[in-house]
């Protein structure tokens, strides 16, 4: 026998034990995202690398290690897609969505990036994330903030909080870059290899390292805060302001950056304690140099992204489980007679019962076969149509949950209201 293959290492499989919870969060960040008139947009996985390396930056540790990288058959250098911001603003720009023109979008699906697998970290992992196009206020950080605030609040995340801070301008984070590369110089001793390796390429990033031996050089390090100008100042304070009267509680901290180069102003992340090493549930900030980097008109643009597969990982952990997708009813159908219409019985009730849930014995079977399948399926009622019901123009109903209540046997023409009473008031 031909040895059986496996999924990609990183490359999760969502089976149907746990599709019901994806589809639950994803139902209700559509209707978050939806009352706050986000206008879905959807990209391909695949773009041209060139735009990755541009926009996220050629020294971050997504393009230097994280890329899916190939050439397609014409020798063009494509990479899957490891985040969506870079996507919708190519997207965006190709198709005039930004010509003096304010956009909310979203996007949902898979990122790649080729990272060391380990729990709440994936090869192929999977984002819902918004972007905010035109807008260069204070007002629409808020928006964009509440509207994550309010989608843990309908899922029932609690232990969340969300962490604050500004980068400020491009001019004022370059005068910081060289007080921060001087200040790591004089600790040079005391950063490991990969901070010894940013101090040269991208230093800010060193206050993002998670290596516990650099947090006390780290904690020592100037503050951003300290070197804001004042024009991001006065934007982070009216930010705070009307966090505030939002009742949306934060804790600024000065060390947050981004891992992608296209931020400035606002950064912000929603973080758990209860994942383990992998806390941060959302991340997001302003990036309002990025249109302009990938050839659009300058406009502002804010956006987050939230990590699936660590939500999903929460609701599990409290309990939640997705829709109900066991069958309310499982079809029997004994004879000849009745394997000939029990198709266009069973097409008869779904269309008088766009709710319910039925399950056709397929594969034929015995009474008694077919019967032990109805109850396998963890259906609450068996269909039966045997001879005398299809002469009759009834079918009988068998309760299979409780052993109290009767078999009954109705006209076919009533089956669909008689289950829709009884099954779907049960399951409520
Ligand atoms: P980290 O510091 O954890 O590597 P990041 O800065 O690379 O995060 P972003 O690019 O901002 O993450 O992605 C936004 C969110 O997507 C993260 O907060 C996280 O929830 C999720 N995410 C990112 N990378 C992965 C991954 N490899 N597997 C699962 N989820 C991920
Ligand atoms: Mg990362």
């Amino acid at each position: 026998m031909a040895k059986p293959f496996q999924a990609i290492r990183g490359m999760n499989d969502i089976l149907p034990a746990e599709s019901a919870l994806w589809q639950a969060l994803e139902t209700t960040a559509r209707e978050v995202l939806a009352a706050y008139s986000y206008q879905e947009i959807r990209l391909p996985l695949v773009e041209k690398t060139e735009l990755f390396a541009r926009s996220i930056g050629e020294v971050t540790d997504i393009v230097e290690k994280e890329m899916y990288t190939f050439d397609d058959r014409n020798g063009e250098s494509l990479t899957l897609r490891p985040e969506g911001t870079a996507g919708c603003v190519r997207a965006s720009i190709e198709h005039g969505l930004l010509h003096n023109q304010i956009q909310r979008l979203w996007y949902i699906g898979p990122m790649f990036r080729y990272e060391k697998p380990q729990r709440g970290r994936y090869r192929q992992f999977h984002q819902i994330g918004a972007e905010a196009y035109g807008m260069v206020g204070p007002d629409i950080d808020a928006e964009l903030i509440s509207l994550t605030a309010r989608l843990w609040r309908r899922l029932g995340i609690r232990e969340v909080t969300l962490q604050l801070n500004s980068l400020g301008s491009s001019a004022a984070r370059a005068a910081y870059r060289e007080q921060l590369v001087a200040y790591f110089t004089t600790r040079q001793g005391e950063l490991d290899e990969d901070s010894q390796r940013r101090l040269q390429t991208n230093p800010l990033r060193i206050l993002d390292s998670k290596n516990p031996a650099m947090q006390p050089v780290i904690a020592e390090a100037p503050s951003l805060l300290d070197h804001l100008d004042a024009e991001s100042q006065a934007h982070f304070a009216a930010l705070q302001d009307l966090l505030d009267r939002a009742g949306i509680a934060y804790d600024i901290n000065p060390r947050l950056v981004r891992g992608l180069d296209y931020y400035s102003q606002t950064v912000f992340e929603w973080v758990t304690n209860t994942l383990g090493a992998q806390g941060t549930l959302c991340a997001g900030g302003r990036y309002d140099g990025l249109i302009e980097q990938l050839g659009g008109s300058a406009t502002g643009g804010i956006g987050f992204a939230m990590g699936l597969e660590r939500l999903v990982a929460m609701l599990a952990a409290a309990g939640r489980s997705g829709a109900d997708s066991v069958p309310h009813a499982y079809l029997i159908a004994v004879g000849d007679a009745a394997q000939r219409t029990v198709l266009a019985l069973a097409e008869r009730l779904r269309d008088a019962g766009p709710a319910l849930r039925l399950r056709m014995n397929c594969g034929g079977g015995g009474f008694k076969a077919q019967f032990r399948r109805a109850d396998h399926s963890g259906a609450q009622f068996a269909l039966i149509l045997g001879e005398d019901e299809v002469n009759a123009g009834t079918v009988a109903i068998k309760p299979l949950r409780d052993a109290q209540s009767p078999q009954i046997t109705l006209p076919q023409d009533q089956v669909a209201a008689w289950l829709c009473v009884a099954a779907l008031s049960k399951v409520s």
